[in-house]
């Protein structure tokens, strides 16, 4: 396989123009700024090499791509039993934000920790005695996966959330009723709204989706960060929930775990080979980066990324 900036540059190129058939996220006021017709990728192979086109270094909050990291810290600090005792395993047909199954099914469980009720059931488990050290493990987490000590959140992206996050509420008054959350649910959304707008560039992103890539070993150091068996659940729910209710089709077309945000972020992992970070907020009507999905398209045919 050969990989080189130029030819990534090619791909982005061809992938930019379809950006002006989607549009920005709009229900999260700081989100409209973005320039639409963006496009980012960075590449991180097993090796630690890294590829790039685009204005790669520019930050963009992760919003749903941070519900796989919380879900992998979750996962080893409170274990698989515990972990889903509250939040499925199964994909669902409905947008990220749907409410409905939460009353339709028997036991109101979220059905997976992709969607917002799954994720707010999977914040809420973050260790911690308050708010505040919550967040920080989950900062120092973060840290740790991109090797970068200086990644935070966007502070403007996090109240503008937190001021008008008022269907996300009524998931975590939901589930609170029904004994899914055991925290205060204001204080579970100020730091679900912060866990969101975490910030980072393409780059770094790889960087992550090259750790799940190399089964939670860092490429870089050597180091264990996720255990393998958490990578492996991370990764298999990026496949089967990871894009949203356009999960299914994405498999058939590009056919590897990744996960996008309404940012416009999307992170890929290839097993065994590298991580991807892509940025284009210009959205599809799922909410996933419509130039993203076709440069990741491009990618995974040049290079036969497919999982399957
Ligand atoms: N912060 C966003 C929300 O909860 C994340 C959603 C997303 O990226 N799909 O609505």
């Amino acid at each position: 396989m050969y990989i080189d900036n130029q030819l990534l540059a090619n791909m982005v190129d061809e992938a930019r123009p379809i950006s002006s058939e989607g549009r920005l996220v709009d229900y999260i006021p700081a989100l409209k700024k973005e320039n639409k017709d963006n496009l980012a990728v960075s590449v991180c192979f097993l090796n630690g090499e890294f590829f790039y086109a685009g204005d790669y270094l520019e930050k963009f909050t992760l919003q749903s791509i941070s519900k796989v990291i919380t879900l992998a810290l979750v996962l080893m600090d409170n274990g698989e039993e515990e972990v889903f005792s509250k939040v499925g395993m199964e994909p669902t047909g409905d947008p990220f934000n749907s409410i409905v199954k939460l009353e339709t099914n028997r036991v109101s469980k979220p059905l997976n920790p992709m969607i917002n009720a799954g994720a707010l059931a999977v914040t809420d488990m973050i260790k911690g005695a308050t708010n505040e050290e919550k967040w920080e493990r989950l900062l120092a987490f973060v840290n740790v996966l991109t090797g970068e000590e200086e990644v935070t959140y966007n502070k403007e992206v996090a109240d503008s959330e937190f001021n008008t996050a008022f269907l996300n509420r009524s998931l975590g008054y939901f589930m609170k009723q029904h004994g899914i959350i055991k925290g205060d649910v204001e204080h579970l959304i100020y730091l679900y709204t912060k866990q969101c707008a975490l910030e980072m560039n393409c780059q770094d992103l790889a960087k992550i989706g090259a750790v799940f890539a190399n089964d939670g070993m860092d490429p870089v150091t050597g180091r264990q960060l996720i255990t393998r068996d958490v990578a492996r659940i991370c990764k298999t729910f990026m496949v089967t929930c990871g894009m949203y209710n356009s999960s299914g089709e994405f498999a058939i077309k590009v056919g590897i775990p990744a996960k996008s945000g309404v940012s416009g972020g999307i992170m890929g992992s290839v097993p065994r080979k590298c991580g991807i970070g892509i940025f284009g907020p210009s959205l599809d009507e799922t909410g996933n980066s419509i130039a993203g999905l076709r440069l990741l398209e491009l990618m995974g045919n040049e290079y036969k990324w497919s999982i399957f």
